[in-house]
């Protein structure tokens, strides 16, 4: 039974298992697929807890509340609404503003690469269940010899792959729904109200849920906002983009493309521009080389997927700010990929020092780090150059600004750094109040971008979102036992188990 209803809901309603259209599936993917589903919910069931445990007190008349409400129905948005599962959390529900039920997060929307850059082999939101790995749904549809030469996920696997783990994990996602607004408890201790409504329509669809935690698993804008530099945005809105953004790609056609950032994502622009057809695509980076190493791959151990959290202040500021500075590589298949046409340019050392837009072309003027001027003629430009963590910018929190603790009021010495204004969380990324006026925000978990000073690598990308998920899910459990303590208590007090019923008293007892 749904935990609640919005009366949209019918409109992106799926029931049959989702099976991927891939022309590499075997013969038999459909029955592999039915039978690694009968196994995991075995699974499931073998080791999950047995009964409900969260009291409850209906008030007739008044609107359902739910446990936990997460915004974001993404991997980590899934990945949490799962970990609830497995602590019994049972009234959660999942809002997510996409429209289309077989598109999950980015994967199929801005994301423009070939593969995952994450390596295959990591624990990750199958959390306890290893027939829920990645691995066995891959094996499933194409077998174990073509696991074994996959060297990175496929990226539209994936997609698929996240597909069938929210429909065999029997998670509801509201699609559709876009939460524009989240309300103060009336009471320190009351619920959310949070506005949702139907995406692509008028205000006037809103809903209101009723939540007493909330979960904002918003993805890489979660923190703040795409970042795109001035000289970019004052242009003519039709000649750029941002990575983030979902575009046709068919625009490129013929056209000169010039690509702001020598990261991931600016490679994976290039190349999807240049697949498109683009007859030109550069891209541009201040540095004089490219990033190879990937910090990333230091970080996948247990002391930081797991533990990070229980390092000090200065030590999370430390390791913050020294990431901070280093690039995200892109993968070696990435940089093959542009490379593979003529077309393509690698501008290093190259910084943008205006863009003139002339009505017929855009002239981008550069510097090298010698003070040598150049310039590029381009048609479109794609702004590859990342978010910023600002949650003044997050217009569902607007009503929780000044209550929320950010790193320069915990850690003065944090003040003018790049982490200042980054919010700093408790245990299970939870906010935490700035004075005592404020004790719900706690109640308020931000499991994105904003949460990396205070988690490092646990969170909601796949290098740490195990530790992420399980940290969150044993902290909600954590508080939801503390506030029902006197009830539970009560009820250990009236309980009745009878297990003995045949006593035979040898000595001749009463
Ligand atoms: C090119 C590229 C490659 C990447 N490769 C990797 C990789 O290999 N490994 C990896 O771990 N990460 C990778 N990432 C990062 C990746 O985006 C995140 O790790 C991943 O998507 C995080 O999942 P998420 O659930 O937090 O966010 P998302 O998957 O982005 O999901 C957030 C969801 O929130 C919803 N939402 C946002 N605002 C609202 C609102 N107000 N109301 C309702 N719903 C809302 C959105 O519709 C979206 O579905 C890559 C990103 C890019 C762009």
């Amino acid at each position: 039974m749904s935990v609640v209803q919005l009366p949209w809901d019918e409109k992106t309603k799926t029931l049959d298992m989702p099976v991927p259209s891939s022309e590499a599936l075997l013969p038999d993917a459909q029955e592999r697929l039915e039978q690694l589903a009968t196994r995991i919910r075995q699974d499931i069931r073998t080791t999950s807890h047995h009964q409900d445990w969260i009291p409850r007190s209906e008030n007739e008349g008044q609107p359902r509340v739910l446990d936990v409400l997460i915004i974001g129905g993404g991997q980590a948005g899934l990945g949490v609404a799962f970990s609830l599962q497995r602590e019994r959390i049972d009234r959660v529900a999942v809002v997510d503003a996409g429209d289309d039920p077989r598109r999950v997060g980015p994967w199929h929307r801005y994301a423009r690469m070939h593969t995952l850059r994450s390596p295959k082999r990591m624990k990750g939101i199958e959390l306890d269940v290893p027939s829920l790995h990645i691995q066995r749904w891959f094996e499933a549809c194409y077998g174990e010899e073509a696991w074994a030469k996959t060297d990175l996920v496929p990226r539209l696997d994936w997609n698929d792959y996240l597909v069938f783990y929210r429909w065999v994990t029997s998670i509801e996602v509201h699609h559709k729904s876009f939460v524009t607004a989240v309300h103060r408890p009336e009471t320190a201790d009351g619920p959310f109200a949070i506005d949702v409504q139907e995406s692509g329509t008028a205000p006037s669809s809103v809903q209101t849920l009723y939540a007493r935690r909330i979960v904002f698993a918003l993805g890489l804008i979660g923190g703040g906002t795409a970042y795109t530099p001035d000289m970019i945005r004052s242009l003519p809105r039709s000649k750029w983009f941002h990575t983030e953004e979902e575009f046709d790609v068919s625009q490129c056609k013929g056209q000169r493309i010039a690509v702001l950032g020598g990261g991931a994502s600016g490679f994976d622009n290039a190349g999807t521009a240049l697949e498109a057809g683009a007859s030109e695509a550069a891209v541009f980076m201040r540095r004089s080389t490219v990033p190879c190493n990937n910090p990333l791959r230091w970080m996948e151990f247990p002391g930081m997927q797991e533990h990070y959290f229980d390092l000090n202040d200065e030590q999370k500021v430390e390791f913050s700010l020294f990431n901070g500075g280093l690039p995200q590589p892109p993968t070696q298949h990435t940089i093959w990929r542009c490379f593979s046409y003529r077309s393509f340019q690698l501008r290093m050392a190259a910084e943008w020092v205006k863009v003139e837009d002339t009505g017929k072309e855009l002239v981008i003027h550069t510097m090298d780090e010698h003070g040598t001027a150049d310039t590029y003629h381009a048609d479109m430009i794609i702004a590859a150059t990342g978010y910023k963590v600002d949650l003044t910018l997050r217009p569902e929190l607007k009503e929780f600004y000044a209550d929320i603790l950010t790193w320069r009021q915990a850690y003065p010495p944090s003040e003018g750094t790049a982490v200042a204004a980054s919010p700093y969380l408790g245990s299970g990324f939870e906010f935490t109040p700035s004075h005592s006026q404020a004790p719900w925000i706690s109640r308020l978990h931000h499991f994105s971008t904003g949460a990396r000073t205070s988690m490092g690598v646990t969170g909601n990308q796949l290098s740490g979102i195990y530790g992420g998920l399980k940290r969150m899910a044993w902290s909600m459990a954590t508080a939801i036992t503390k506030e029902n303590w006197p009830e539970l208590m009560r009820q250990f007090r009236v309980f009745e188990h009878k297990e003995v019923m045949n006593v035979v008293y040898r000595f001749g007892g009463p």
